[in-house]
């Protein structure tokens, strides 16, 4: 079943968009792909009414009986996993290898989290009066949730999973570039036994869609993961509504290398952290920082081994590195690969792959020699790009790792441990490794720190955005007396 026709999915049913037509090109080969109507705002109003009734139909269900049906959701997302790996590769444009663990982990989500159904516990607090006071944690009835086209079905799993367990009807509105595979893991959920209206999608514009999403006082938190200046207009639109928000945003994160690491494993894992995905991950180790010392050696291997990446068509199991997902973005990172030469850096090997033309195909890009006031040193380039600077010592690599706005990701490679501790403790970032790139689990908390978001998911910690805590006073002492006022017998 790899149907993507689009269309939005509400209450269960087909709700055919009525807007402007939304065009969807094959990254592969440039040419259109799939045309849809923009859902736009009926499609947003629709999906918010019906989440009302879909979060009391969920929320009538147990802890216990809603944990076994994210269970029942995990067991077919792993039965559906292939027929969703060949539609998002297909969607996004992403290599079926990477496509095929991305299904994995989507239902690795939903049995990770089908645990916290029933297990929100609340907590007794020992108050000083007579009361006992029990603070239990409450869903959010209804959650708006807007993803980006990088990992359509990563992302629509990561936040429907917890969003679920919490007791919360979600209303996910996928990026208007990759709906098919966020309106396939809502039928699935479906099956398994989540009422509809419980969870529905709107396929549609940011503009009109998204941005009447985020403005409802209904939302309860709106989820966002995306661009910066998107997330920034969001937040700002779900405050002017009242509402919080959580915002997953974007990084340009350092990688640095001390030359005690081990070079070769180092060398290895740059290439990983910048290139897999064709460089479109919010994580991507886009900043390889690495010591004077073994400075150029580093560079030749980093950019040879970039020139032998296999770049090509996304359904070709033998592809590494696959196309950009939109001829936008892929303009984009053309032009910034451009700007990076007249700035002076010293471009190794990669650039726009003409040979794979139409296709929105660029080849894995070294530039060595950056220095920080060039604009591929700071910009989210969102592409298959490298930037390596030299540097001195652990106070020129701290400068140069936290000297951007964007505080999503860092690593730090050395074996020297004492090193390794007091780098990972002053790297400022939402996520650090020692000695790897790119691990990430489910079980542990992940989002940015000042431009890249705030708010957290992942791990426990995302239950706490999705639910609030709500606190109970009980009296305990019947001749308890209220301080203030009198009694008919005073
Ligand atoms: P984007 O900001 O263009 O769009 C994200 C979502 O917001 C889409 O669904 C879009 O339709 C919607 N949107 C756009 N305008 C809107 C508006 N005015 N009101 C409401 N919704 C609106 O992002 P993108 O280009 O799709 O994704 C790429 C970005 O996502 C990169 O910056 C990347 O770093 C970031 N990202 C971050 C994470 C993370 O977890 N931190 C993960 C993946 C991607």
């Amino acid at each position: 079943m790899t149907d993507d026709t689009v269309y939005s999915l509400i209450d269960g049913e087909v709700f055919e968009g009525t807007g402007d037509p939304v065009v969807v090109d094959d990254p592969a080969t440039g040419s259109e792909r799939i045309r849809y109507a923009d859902g736009g705002e009926p499609a947003a109003a629709a999906a918010l009414d019906s989440a009302q009734e879909g979060g009391r139909a969920w929320r009538a269900l147990s802890p216990s009986r809603r944990g076994e049906v994210l269970v029942e959701a995990s067991r077919r997302i792993r039965a559906a996993a292939e027929d969703l790996a060949q539609l998002e590769c297909a969607s996004a444009g992403k290599p079926i290898r990477d496509t095929r663990a991305e299904a994995q982990k989507v239902a690795e989500m939903f049995a990770f989290y089908a645990g916290f159904a029933d297990k929100l516990f609340g907590d007794v607090v020992p108050v000083p009066t007579s009361h006992l006071n029990i603070v239990t944690r409450e869903p959010l009835d209804t959650v708006v949730q807007l993803t980006p086209w990088n990992a359509p079905l990563f992302t629509a799993g990561w936040q429907l999973a917890p969003a679920l367990a919490a007791g919360c009807a979600a209303v996910l509105k996928p990026s208007e570039l990759t709906p098919s595979s966020s309106l396939m893991l809502a039928r699935i959920l479906h099956q398994a036994g989540v009422p509809a209206g419980a969870v529905n999608v709107v396929a549609g514009l940011g503009g009109t869609a998204g941005a009447r999403l985020v403005s409802d006082e209904r939302a309860g938190r709106v989820v966002f993961i995306g661009s910066v200046p998107t997330g920034r207009r969001v937040a700002a639109a779900a405050a002017g509504a009242g509402r919080p928000s959580l915002l997953e945003l974007g990084g340009k994160s350092a990688n640095i290398v001390f030359a005690d690491a081990d070079l070769k494993r180092a060398a290895r894992a740059a290439q990983g952290a910048i290139f897999a995905a064709a460089g479109q991950s919010c994580t991507a180790g886009s900043r390889l920082l690495v010591q004077r010392p073994v400075y150029d050696q580093m560079v030749e291997w980093v950019s040879d081994a970039a020139s032998r990446l296999v770049v090509g068509a996304p359904s070709d199991p033998a592809t590494e590195v696959g196309p950009i997902n939109n001829r936008r973005q892929f303009e984009r990172v053309c032009g910034l690969i451009e700007t990076g030469v007249s700035e002076g850096a010293k471009l190794m090997t990669g650039g726009p792959a003409a040979d794979l033309a139409p296709g929105f195909f660029v080849r894995p890009t070294v530039f060595a020699d950056v220095t920080p006031d060039m604009t591929i040193a700071s910009e989210e380039i969102f592409g298959p790009v490298l930037a390596i600077s030299p540097f001195d010592d652990e106070e020129e690599a701290l400068a140069l790792a936290n000297g951007g706005a964007f505080d999503l990701a860092g690593a730090v490679w050395t074996r020297d441990v004492y090193r390794a501790i007091r780098m990972a403790k002053a790297i400022r970032a939402g996520t650090v490794w020692v000695n790897g790139y790119r691990s990430l689990s489910v079980m542990s908390p992940f989002g940015g720190m000042r431009g890249s978001g705030f708010g957290r998911s992942s791990g426990i910690d995302v239950m706490h955005e999705y639910t609030q805590p709500k606190s109970l006073w009980i009296e305990t002492d019947e001749s308890a007396v209220a301080p203030f006022g009198y009694g008919p017998e005073d």
